[in-house]
């Protein structure tokens, strides 16, 4: 059945790859972005995949999106709460603004959207929720504090939302991706690679296909025995689920 579907931060990096396995299960998809309308524009137009603009750490934003977007996709079944970004600096040093910008995009966000939807997932009795969290919402990161900070919080906000949810037909679950070979880290220099790459038992980064995949897996209707896990895929880096 063809299901609509709503990836934040869909447009670039892991969201993009998200955006296409979903669309490659038939999803109706509506991908969103915060300000790169470059990016945007050049995914919507190789991919066909409807795209929409606002900051998910505005509430009052995320409520009108997500009304603009089901008025011309219909109900949404499946969220990714996948956009973030990083602020990242050693924690005496950190500013309140790091800390706060950090706290808003990552965290705030996945209340801001999963709140237009859950009602409607309840009430329809189906829904899938995934959140993109990270390794190091898991383990920690030094000069992440923020970060892993936010991370970690949407495991526990994964975890609660899920026995929530369950009765309903509404499953809540969490991606925790290791490093992802996206252009920022594949930016980064051989010898830094080199270093990273040594810590992955695998011996290589993550594609954004392959964190795709597991989102497009936990959002199938055959998933519904699947809620409150944190599906970890970091190449065997840290092992906790
Ligand atoms: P990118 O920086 O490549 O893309 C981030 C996306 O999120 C962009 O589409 C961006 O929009 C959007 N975005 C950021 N802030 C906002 C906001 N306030 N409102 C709306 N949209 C916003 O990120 P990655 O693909 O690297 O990461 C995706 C997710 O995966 C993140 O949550 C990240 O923390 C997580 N992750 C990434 C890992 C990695 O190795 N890359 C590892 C573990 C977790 P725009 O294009 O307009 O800027």
């Amino acid at each position: 059945m063809s299901r609509t579907a709503i990836v934040t931060g869909g447009t670039r990096g892991i969201g993009r790859a998200i955006s296409l396995a979903l669309k490659n299960k038939g999803c109706k998809v509506a991908a969103t972005y915060a300000g790169n309308d470059e990016a945007a524009a050049k995914f919507k137009d190789e991919t066909g995949v409807n795209v929409f603009k606002w900051d998910v750490g505005d509430y009052e934003a995320c409520k009108a999106g997500v009304a603009e977007i089901e008025s011309a996709h219909g109900p949404t079944d499946i969220l990714v709460n996948n956009a973030g970004i990083t602020r990242d600096g050693m924690f005496h040093k950190m500013t309140p603004q790091q800390w706060a910008e950090v706290m808003r995009a990552d965290l705030d966000s996945v209340f801001n959207m999963s709140h237009q939807v859950f009602p409607g997932m309840r009430e329809r009795s189906f829904g899938r929720i995934v959140n993109i969290s990270s390794i190091n919402g898991q383990k920690g990161q030094m000069g992440q504090t923020n970060y892993s900070a936010a991370k970690a919080g949407m495991i526990g906000f994964t975890r609660a939302l899920a026995q929530e949810g369950a009765f309903k037909g509404v499953t809540v679950n969490a991606v925790a991706p290791g490093y992802i070979a996206t252009e920022m880290v594949s930016a980064m220099n051989d010898d830094v690679l080199k270093k990273i790459t040594a810590q992955i038992p695998v011996g290589r980064l993550g594609s954004a296909e392959e964190i795709g995949d597991c989102v497009a897996f936990l959002a199938d209707e055959n998933a519904g025995f699947i809620t409150g896990a944190v599906l970890s895929a970091n190449g065997g880096q840290y092992l906790a689920s």
